[in-house]
Parts: C-alpha cells; sequence; structure tokens
C-alpha cells in the first residue's frame, strides 16, 4: 500500500514497532548506525530504540528545560534508574551520594535495587532541621569524593529547597556530578543545567503531564556522551516510553507554563491563608518566611513562585484529636479535593502524611495538599467551609 502525506501541523502517532527498511544494503547501515546511539537515527529501526512520536515530545521538553537533550522513559522511576546507571562501572562503582529528603519511592530503589541487588556503595547526606548545611556538605564530599550527587530542587512533603547553585560548585570541586530531580519546581521555576547540573530528571506523571492520566519520567542534559550512554541503557533495559503516551504529553505540555503558573499562584495564595488559621499548627510552604528554606527559595525561584505544594498540620491537645481533624477534614472537603496518591494534577488533591510516610513524618495532623489550577476562590471557599466546622 502506497503511503499518503497528510498536511498536518503536528506529529502523528507513529506505532510502528518495527520500520520499513527496504533492502539489506539500507539495514547494514542503519544497524551501522544504530550502534553510534545518536539521538534521530538516519532510519527508524524499533520502536524500542528510537521512535518520531516520542522524540517530537522530547523535544519540547528540551525546549522548556533548556538542554540539548531529553529523552522519556516509561515513568519517572526509569528515568532515575536509566540517570544513575550512566555512573555504573561494574566494581569500580561509588560512592555515591543521596540527600536524605527525597521521595519516598527513590530512597526504596535505592535501597533495595541499587544497595542489595546491585551491591553499590551508597551513602546519604542527611538534612537537619529541614535544611542542609553546605559546610557539612562539603566536608562529606572531601571525605567520600562521590561519583555523582543526587537531589530534589523541592523536597517532599517538607518542601525544603536544595540550594543547587551552591550544590552544584562544591561538587564540582571534588569531581563530582549532580543529578537534580526538578520535579515539584519543574522547569518554568528553574532550571538546574543553567547553574552547572549535570543531569535533570523528572516525574513527567506530574507537572509536564499534568492532567494525572499518564505514566512518564524524562532524563535532560547537555553532555553528548551521557547522553549517548542513557540512549543505550534505556534501549537495552527496554524504559522506552510509548508512543501513545509520548503523543498525549506533547499536548499536555503545550499548556504547561500557564497551568503551573496558575497552581503556584494558587498554592502561594492558599499557603498564606491557612497560616493565618488558628485550627493550623503550621504550614510548611517555601514561600513563607517561617519556611527553613525561604531565603533559598527566593534566590532560586526569583520570587516568581514557590511551587504548588504545600502540607500543613492541624493543632490539637493530643496526638488522637489531630488525626480527628485531620479525618474530618478529608471527608469534609472530599467531593472537591479528593484523596489521590500523586500530586501535579488539574484539582486540587490532598495525600495524609503520616499515612504514608509512617515513623519518617508521624504528626497525624500533617497533610499534604497539591494545588490545582481551579478558580482560587472556589478553591478557598471549599477549605473556608470545612475548617468552620473543625
Ligand atoms: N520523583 C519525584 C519527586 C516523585 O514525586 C515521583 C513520584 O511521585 C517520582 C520521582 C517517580 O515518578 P513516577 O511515579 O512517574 O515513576
Amino acid at each position: 500500500m502506497k503511503k499518503k502525506e497528510v498536511n498536518s501541523s503536528r506529529m502523528p502517532v507513529y506505532r510502528d514497532a518495527g520500520f520499513e527498511l527496504y533492502d539489506a544494503s539500507i539495514t547494514e547501515s542503519a544497524f551501522r548506525k544504530e550502534s553510534e546511539h545518536g539521538r534521530e537515527p538516519g532510519y527508524y529501526i524499533y520502536s524500542r530504540y528510537r521512535n518520531p512520536t516520542v522524540e517530537s515530545a522530547e523535544n519540547e521538553i528540551s525546549r522548556l528545560e533548556g538542554s540539548k537533550w531529553a529523552l522519556l522513559t516509561q515513568s519517572g522511576m526509569s528515568a532515575i534508574d536509566t540517570a544513575t546507571s550512566l555512573f555504573h562501572a561494574g566494581t569500580k562503582t561509588g560512592p555515591w551520594l543521596f540527600f536524605s529528603e527525597i521521595y519516598g519511592g527513590t530512597i526504596s530503589f535505592i535501597e533495595s535495587v541499587l544497595r542489595l541487588r546491585r551491591g553499590i556503595d551508597v551513602q546519604y547526606f542527611t538534612a537537619e532541621n529541614e535544611s542542609y548545611n553546605p559546610d557539612e556538605f562539603e566536608k562529606v564530599l572531601s571525605r567520600l569524593k562521590p561519583a555523582f550527587v543526587y537531589i530534589e530542587t523541592i523536597s517532599n512533603p517538607m518542601l525544603v529547597v536544595a540550594d543547587v547553585r551552591e550544590i552544584t560548585r562544591r561538587a564540582g570541586k571534588y569531581g563530582s556530578k549532580v543529578i537534580v530531580d526538578n520535579t515539584f519546581a519543574s522547569p518554568w521555576l528553574y532550571k538546574p543545567l543553567e547553574e552547572g547540573a549535570d543531569i535533570v530528571i523528572h516525574s513527567a506523571t506530574k507537572y509536564l503531564s499534568g492532567h494525572g492520566n499518564l505514566t512518564a519520567g524524562v532524563i535532560c542534559g547537555n553532555d553528548g556522551d551521557l547522553m549517548k550512554s542513557a540512549i543505550e541503557y534505556r534501549k537495552f533495559v527496554g524504559h522506552m516510553l510509548s508512543p501513545d503516551d509520548a503523543y498525549r504529553l506533547q499536548t499536555h505540555i503545550q499548556t504547561f507554563e500557564l497551568r503551573f503558573s496558575r497552581q503556584c499562584g494558587n498554592a502561594s495564595r492558599l499557603a498564606e491563608y491557612l497560616d493565618k488559621k488558628p485550627v493550623i499548627r503550621k504550614v510548611w510552604f517555601p514561600g513563607l518566611k517561617s519556611h527553613t528554606t525561604s531565603v533559598i527559595a527566593e534566590r532560586l525561584f526569583r520570587g516568581k513562585g514557590y511551587g504548588a505544594m504545600i502540607t500543613f498540620d492541624f493543632d490539637g491537645k493530643s496526638r488522637e484529636e489531630k488525626r480527628e481533624r485531620r479525618d474530618k477534614f478529608i471527608s469534609l472537603v472530599s467531593e472537591k479535593i479528593k484523596l489521590i496518591p500523586t500530586l501535579g494534577d488539574p484539582r486540587t488533591i490532598l495525600m495524609p502524611v503520616e499515612a504514608v510516610w509512617g515513623t519518617k513524618y508521624p504528626e497525624p495532623g500533617m497533610i499534604r495538599l497539591s494545588v490545582g489550577f481551579e478558580e482560587y476562590d472556589e478553591l478557598e471557599a471549599v477549605v473556608s467551609k470545612a475548617l468552620e466546622s473543625i
């Protein structure tokens, strides 16, 4: 069947598992070229290697993150696996240094996969009083000289902002590379590669997609050798994103800046509102002066916003009273603010912190909000009505 050119203005979904290579000589040169692991092959061969729809979505993310390249994977976790694999060198591997305030799933990956299964020497740099001490960090760097340092720009759920600029500067002195999980800040607030980070990853499931209906991850960078290594790893391990998800992600990215800027605006207003409520003991939000890392947030994000996550804790005379208030709040807002274990959705959603983080944050009154881009007044009205009855 002869293919017809269609005058579409957007990249279609190419679902081919394998692409037509016409004859033996083209096949031979396509496979020879493939071994170079370039990002745009002369001929597409197989969708687990490279796919035009996926590549087109990657170009959109490169544009946002200001990176020379971006590679999509089927989840944020597979992006983390791909990023860390770049520094895996058999028995010569490590040590690798992870900051302590990072996503719980990443900690599980470190412990269960990197340490137990792969036997890698993994170390943590621990935040104290909800912030990182740069001088202590430098002491750890000079002792360990890690192959890389791994941080999150804004952590979960205490929203600790890491001073990526300073961390990168100090890591560079000891020859350590820097991997940044920029999921919570997103490229709209901050671009770590511009500050000297080597690799940026995202759970694209969150703000880049922003609709809570697909799972994806991305790894971005500027170094061509790291890119080739990441392409090779993604291909051999099979971490490639599906063309259908790439197509939807690319469509969602068109509204990313609009959505995220509004989410940040809503979060700033809601955090200030919650902070004034006597029934709430404490609000964690990097835009509030009371937050341990508000000065770093101001410097890094230049007052543009502070992310769209808020954590707060109900006051109470006892643990039971705090828990009761938390549960009453969750039930009172449940029509409009649902308990959904993700973040970055269009509408505001919540998570009870103790139920998820257990002994790490054992505060029974704590709730984490992922603020959406609904009309702010509507959001405040729902929250205020619930708080009045608590
Ligand atoms: N990084 C952060 C900061 C996250 O919050 C998550 C998931 O919640 C991940 C990575 C993992 O992403 P995914 O669930 O898309 O695999």
